[in-house]
């Protein structure tokens, strides 16, 4: 399945819930997360619908070497200072006991200046 009709950020990611966009190409969507933890904090989402990074097989390596490589150039559009005075914190909540709440894979990206809300 690549896109669950019940799915929040496969709503998102199509339109039919509006989001704080931050960058869209063929195969990624990143948005302002609505509850933000630090004073950067977006998350970047595959296109496609893949529940958790427990999901992936070896055909999801390109679209997650995609988006690892994707995820520092945003955090420094974002406002993210450069590494390695700056830097960001990048996490994937995975799971019950990884504290998922979305069951569209994600990751956090967060930055800016200390101290934040959370993490
Ligand atoms: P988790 O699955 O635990 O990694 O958390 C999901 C994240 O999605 C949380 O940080 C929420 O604040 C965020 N979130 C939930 N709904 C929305 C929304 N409509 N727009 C942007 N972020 C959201
Ligand atoms: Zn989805």
């Amino acid at each position: 399945m690549t896109h669950d009709p019940n799915c929040l950020f496969c709503k998102i990611v199509h339109g039919t819930i509006s989001s704080k966009k931050v960058y869209e190409d063929a195969l990624v969507y990143a948005f302002h997360d609505i509850h933000p933890w630090a004073p950067v904090h977006f998350l970047l989402v595959p296109k496609v619908h893949i529940p958790s990074l427990a999901h992936l097989g070896p055909e999801h390596a390109a679209l997650m070497g995609h988006m690892m490589t994707l995820a520092p150039k945003l955090a420094l559009q974002e406002g993210c200072r450069p590494y390695p005075d700056g830097g960001f914190r990048i996490v994937s909540n995975t799971g019950a006991e990884g504290g998922q709440e979305v069951h569209h894979l994600h990751v956090h990206v967060m930055g800016g200046p200390r101290p934040w809300l959370r993490g």
